[in-house]
């Protein structure tokens, strides 16, 4: 039987750092036994997907040095494997499953939901749907899965064992929208079948979905591929990794000149220990010495330090003096971003030293200053100049594309929304974007600087704010 994983990310932001871990760890899987890594693109949710977003997931595999050996071009076809174009074949299942009696028509509206919910949490019980519709015979609204009342749903998981749930708290999962898009759930479980996946190794964030998709395999007739949840990386406080906390986005990596071998290497350091403890390992010898029975539960630290520390071990002993050269070349100096700073930069500077001078800002790593520079004239209360600032900092992450035009819009409306004056604003974004209160046009400067850069030192100094 030929070994076929996959992954499935949902183009739906930043790649993710999460999706590098399980990429690795999947790709490794299915090379050591001469199999198939795949890339599914699940873009079933309209409103949250969209093309860039895909582009950047693929780019970042490409940079990691993950290639896949099913699955979409970058900038060219998709084949098969974008959901969206997939619907036909969800129809067809989801109308399999009405025809059987597994699946049922629900018209409850979301104040009906929202009620039902109100009350079961009044009332200390689990949340989810009450099944109102189950038997009412509707043929309109959105499809959800008829989950048996009575037994148990047991699926084996490789790292886990046996995982049971009484079916009574399995809840009766949307399958079909309105739109005429599935759910993750269906699309999910009917794209493994067909792709003949035959292990599904993910996050166990979907731990509570595999019992709905054992479900749905069970009615179909189906056999369920093998599971095998990787466990969640951590912030050292063991929460979850997330951007509030720390970079997250596979871009901010690459831009903050992290070596993509290097973060292979220390993503393959989550989870994993080699049998005779090596800790500096290329890509080929993570997948010789892989072994997914050694992957360790204990929630993996996604400790910052130690990613530094290892970048600097691959600056210093994986990369001869030229390669460092054109590293800097093609990646911190490069002509794109170079030609990008220059024009802003070029009226102000009589020699080439003066570029050091007004232009230092766009290299920096760090560029914090006295947390007094933020302060928001008018806005004296602590509390509500940090709620400002992360409310501000949401606005910007999730402003696409970063550009001139959207950056504009984008913090002037925020002024009027916050009856702030734009001067009193600008002033400390800039010092908190630069550390400089002499630069650029702002926006002009924040467009260049990228989402990534911007977003970091944000961050950064709202925690000096925190402070
Ligand atoms: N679309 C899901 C995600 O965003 C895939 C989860 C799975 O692997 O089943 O991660």
């Amino acid at each position: 039987m030929e070994i076929r994983v996959r992954i499935g990310p949902s183009p739906t932001g930043d790649p993710h750092v999460g999706t590098g871990y399980v990429s690795l760890f999947n790709y490794a899987f299915a090379k050591q036994q001469g199999g198939k890594f795949i890339l599914r693109i699940e873009d079933t949710d309209q409103k949250r997907s969209s093309l860039e977003s895909e582009q950047a997931i693929l780019n970042s595999l490409k940079w990691l040095g993950i290639n896949w050996d099913e699955g979409p071009d970058i900038g060219g076809p998709c084949g098969p494997y974008r959901q969206s174009e997939r619907l036909d074949i969800y129809k067809k299942h989801i109308d399999m499953l009405l025809a059987s009696g597994h699946a049922y028509w629900c018209t409850c509206t979301a104040e009906r939901l929202a009620e039902v919910r109100k009350r079961q949490l009044a009332l200390k019980q689990p949340t989810g749907y009450d099944g109102h519709c189950r038997e009412l015979n509707h043929t309109s609204g959105v499809i959800r899965l008829k989950t048996p009342r009575e037994g148990q749903t047991v699926f084996h998981d490789a790292l886990r064992g046996e995982i049971k749930i009484e079916n009574s708290e399995v809840d009766d999962q949307v399958l079909f929208k309105s739109d005429g898009f599935p759910t993750y759930h269906l699309a999910n479980v009917v794209d493994d079948h067909l792709m003949r996946i035959t292990h599904v190794i993910r996050g166990e964030e979907w731990i509570s979905s595999t019992p709905k998709h054992v479900l749905l395999y069970r009615f179909f007739g189906w056999k369920p591929p093998e599971f095998a949840h990787l466990p969640l990386l951590r912030n050292a406080d063991k929460s979850k990794v997330s951007k509030r906390k720390n970079p997250v986005s596979l871009d901010y990596f690459r831009e903050a000149g992290y070596l993509p071998d290097a973060l292979l290497n220390f993503l393959g350091l989550m989870a994993f220990s080699f049998e005779d403890g090596t800790e500096v390992f290329s890509l080929q010898d993570f997948v010789k010495n892989f072994k997914l029975e050694r992957v360790s539960l204990g929630g993996p630290v996604f400790d910052l330090k130690k990613l530094l520390w290892l970048n600097g071990r691959y600056l210093r002993e994986k990369r001869t003096d030229s390669q460092v050269v054109s590293y800097l070349q093609d990646q911190l100096f490069s002509t794109e971003y170079m030609s990008r700073i220059i024009p802003l930069v070029k009226e102000r500077v009589e020699k080439s030293e003066d570029f050091i001078e007004y232009a230092d800002f766009f290299f920096k790593g760090s560029v914090l200053v006295d947390p007094e520079n933020y302060l928001i004239k008018g806005i004296d209360d602590k509390k509500k100049l940090i709620e400002l600032y992360e409310l501000l900092i949401e606005r910007l992450e999730n402003l696409r594309p970063f550009d001139v035009p959207n950056l504009e819009t984008a913090l002037r409306t925020f002024c009027e929304e916050q009856q702030i004056k734009s001067k009193d604003l600008f002033m400390p974004v800039r010092m908190m974007a630069t550390g400089k209160k002499a630069t650029p046009p702002l926006f002009d400067t924040l467009a260049v600087l990228g989402r990534e850069r911007c977003r970091t030192r944000f961050r950064a100094a709202l925690g000096e704010l925190k402070k």
